[in-house]
């Protein structure tokens, strides 16, 4: 219950770093995902493979089922469990600088801003005072966040750093590697943090890029394959029923409220709506992580970092640079979820050993 009412809270006051739109889309973005999907597995894996594939004379029960009903059901199954281990994957695989990591790393993301914020005039005293004053508002996290103040007063300093370093995050109170950054929503730092994927409710990080890259895979196909037996339903079916242009969701949303439309078909079109628009948006997806991996980049540097101050360049082939995101296997990877436990990505997500970068300085009048 409070969790609920301080995601509503959010919506009339955004956290630091986002919108109201974007809360928004936080919130209603993994239910219309878990819509989507029922429907995928519903109508387009159960109900449509009986209705292509099943037994011709309905009204024989004891005629056996073709050997394309078996094969269809399994196959259907198989990508249903992908696409559900693979979402769990993302949202539950920490990647957060929340981790039992060895000393040496814990001894790096240690806290160490003091220097840097006496040097730039920051008052350690007023600090300490912002600190206790949050902490009598919010005794559980007392000495863990700072107040917003001093967060924005701290930002220039950050920003004079360059962005291929170690930087202190202000809200988790660490030192964070090169590539981390915090996310809003996930309210803490993200190891190689990719975007924050608004349909699994969690950021895309170092740890769980794999799961994401291996959903798209399924997700793009599944849907595809739920498409390929809906048209032929909408066109044989469907359309004896309703006309073509309640196939649009305004106009069917329209007939829906005004009663001209039942819910059944009503149920029809915003789920077909739903997968066309997911066949499209996990296809662009997947083709953007492609070219993001071949050219060793995150989406954040892609869109983020202003590429005439900063190249990254990553020198290694295509080969380990997928290794590096799927894991030593990456073929056992996209078969078994589970390969997360035994396949980790070949890549060091704290001092990244192998990406050349270069600083280049713009010349202004
Ligand atoms: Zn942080
Ligand atoms: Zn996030």
């Amino acid at each position: 219950m409070e969790r609920i009412k301080t995601r509503l809270r959010h919506l009339v006051k955004p956290r630091p770093n986002t919108d109201a739109m974007a809360e928004i889309l936080d919130l209603i973005a993994p239910p219309l995902y878990v819509y989507t999907i029922s429907y995928v597995v519903y109508f387009g894996y159960a109900y449509l493979i009986d209705y292509h594939y099943g037994n011709s004379k309905p009204e024989d029960t004891t005629a056996p089922l073709p050997r394309i009903w078996y094969f269809q059901k399994c196959f259907s199954l198989l990508i249903y469990i992908q696409m559900m281990a693979n979402w769990i994957g993302i949202r539950f695989v920490n990647t957060s600088t929340n981790q039992n990591f060895t000393e040496g790393v814990r001894d790096r993301m240690k806290w160490n801003i003091d220097p840097i914020l006496e040097s730039n005039g920051f008052q350690k005293d007023k600090l300490k005072a912002e600190t206790s004053e949050n902490g009598t508002v919010n005794r559980k996290k007392s000495n863990t966040k700072l107040s917003e103040e001093a967060i924005e007063t701290s930002k220039p300093i950050i920003k004079k750093q360059t962005y291929w370093s170690w930087k202190p995050c202000f809200y988790c109170r660490l030192n964070a590697p090169p590539r981390c950054h915090h996310c809003s929503f996930c309210e803490t730092c993200i190891l190689k943090r990719d975007h924050h994927c608004f349909f699994a409710g969690r950021c895309i990080g170092f740890h769980n890029q794999r799961h994401f890259v291996v959903f798209l895979m399924w997700a793009s196909f599944g849907t595809t394959y739920a498409m390929i037996h809906f048209v032929p339903y909408l066109y044989n079916i469907v359309l004896l029923e309703i006309t073509g242009w309640d196939c649009f969701l305004p106009v069917a949303m329209y007939k829906l409220v005004t009663g001209q439309l039942s819910l059944y078909y009503a149920n029809l079109v915003i789920s077909f709506t739903l997968n066309l628009f997911f066949i499209f948006l996990s296809t662009a997806f997947l083709l953007e992580q492609f070219q993001l991996i071949s050219e060793g980049i995150t989406q954040f540097e892609q869109t983020k970092v202003d590429k005439r101050k900063l190249h990254i360049l990553d020198p290694r082939p295509f080969g380990p640079k997928v290794k590096a995101v799927l894991g030593s296997q990456p073929l056992f990877t996209i078969v078994f979820p589970l390969a997360h436990w035994f396949y980790l990505p070949c890549d060091d997500p704290f001092m990244w050993p192998y990406h050349k970068i270069t600083h280049t300085k713009i010349k202004t009048k």
